[in-house]
């Protein structure tokens, strides 16, 4: 994060509720921030406005300085500089500078000679009143104490709702406090965390935002599991590796991911950003009565069905390999059957030049019942998959 200074005292701003108790809004009352942030304020001059005008100048602004001024840093090992690239994304190359020899490596480590380390920078606004952000309801009380060391953020980041031309929500992060947290964890538990995190680098990513199971899912995970309300009993990591990817299918399976430090908010967020996909068969699917849902919905549906399954199938390919040896290789060797039909079935995926990115607002995943009550997302998909069965004949084993 790179935090505003100049905007993170009570002095020069006032913060108002926005759409939730994770969004708000910020009026500037400062004379001299309102002059410094004259471009990005609302018509009446008030609130910073304009999440995206800062963002995209905020990058531009870095792309130019890397451009003028080459940056970077002699390690003891090698060299990391940054390549100067039009992605919002700060890249650093690292090169090394002598080989490792295999004494080096803790078991499970692969040497390489260089590898692209890409950062996500975010401009933010320390948040100076940390108490209303302890007492929303989402807030696990037991941190307030890490909070209050840590603090909290405010990002330009989207509700994903049309304000205009009232002034724009911003999104309060908990990166901080979730960095502490995750610093802090027992040995057995970053032993599966390494494990896991091998499950989804890289090459098995979307691009871009989507629903995946990404890091930021393994992070929230593994926080529930060893500070959630039923405490890990395990004795060896691969049971909490089991454990953690049973908790996240079930998350794919119930469309719900609640943040560990906001329980009353998805990491998801509002909108479900999945892959689209230019389907025949989907155009034909209509929002009527009982039926579905559109194509779209159907087919966002699907995409995260598929991460369920996927988890599933790591969790069985795990469960395969007995873990009562430490032994790394042997698991993230495991994995790579895991990884290997993921990148297959992406790699189809986006060479059929057919995907384009749908962004779905929550409440349009409906359906209505015969009795029009309507069938919350929660209910899961067991209801969506007896619809598609009962209406175009699919089964579980096709899908
Ligand atoms: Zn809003
Ligand atoms: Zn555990």
């Amino acid at each position: 994060m790179i935090v505003f200074e100049n905007l993170s005292t009570n002095e020069n701003i006032e913060l108002q509720t926005g759409c939730t108790p994770w969004f708000q809004k910020i009026k500037i009352v400062d004379a001299d921030a309102k002059t410094i942030y004259n471009k990005y304020l609302t018509p009446k001059k008030e609130y910073l406005g304009e999440t995206s005008k800062i963002v995209y100048d905020f990058w531009k602004q870095l792309l130019s300085v890397l451009k003028e001024k080459p940056f970077s840093i002699e390690t003891r090992r090698g060299k990391i500089t940054a390549i100067p690239n039009h992605k919002q994304k700060l890249l650093l190359k690292y090169v090394g500078s002598c080989m490792l020899s295999s004494s080096d490596n803790s078991p499970g480590l692969v040497p390489k000679d260089s590898i692209e380390i890409g950062i996500d920078l975010m401009p933010a606004i320390k948040h100076p009143n940390l108490t209303t952000v302890m007492s929303n309801s989402g807030f696990p009380k037991q941190f307030q104490g890490d909070f209050r060391e840590t603090g909290c953020h405010i990002i330009a980041k989207s509700c994903h709702r049309d304000h205009y031309p009232e002034p724009p929500c911003w999104f309060i992060t908990l990166a901080a406090i979730e960095l502490k947290t995750m610093q802090n964890v027992d040995e057995k538990h970053k032993k599966a965390y390494k494990v896991l995190k091998s499950l989804v680098i890289g090459e098995i990513n979307y691009p871009g935002k989507c629903i995946n199971l990404s890091s930021y899912m393994l992070k929230t995970a593994l926080m529930f599991h060893v500070h959630g309300d039923k405490q890990c009993s395990s004795s060896h990591f691969g049971d909490c590796i089991e454990n953690i990817l049973s908790y996240l299918g079930s998350n794919f399976f119930n469309l719900k991911m609640p943040c560990f430090f906001a329980r009353d908010m998805d990491t998801w967020g509002i909108l479900f950003e999945t892959p689209g996909f230019n389907w025949e068969f989907d155009r034909q699917l209509t929002v009527i009565g009982d039926k579905i849902g559109g194509g779209e919905v159907l087919f966002a549906l699907l995409w995260i069905y598929f991460w369920y399954k996927s988890t599933e199938a790591a969790k069985s390919v795990l469960s395969e390999e007995s873990c009562v040896n430490e032994h790394y290789s042997k698991i993230t060797y495991r994995f790579e059957l895991f990884k290997a039909s993921v990148r297959v079935f992406l790699g189809e995926y986006y060479s059929s030049g057919k995907v384009w990115k749908v962004k779905l607002k929550r409440s349009r995943i409906r359906i209505h019942s015969m009795t029009s009550a309507e069938v919350n997302i929660g209910d899961g998909f067991p209801f969506y998959m007896q619809k598609l069965k009962e209406e175009y004949g699919m089964n579980e084993d096709i899908i």
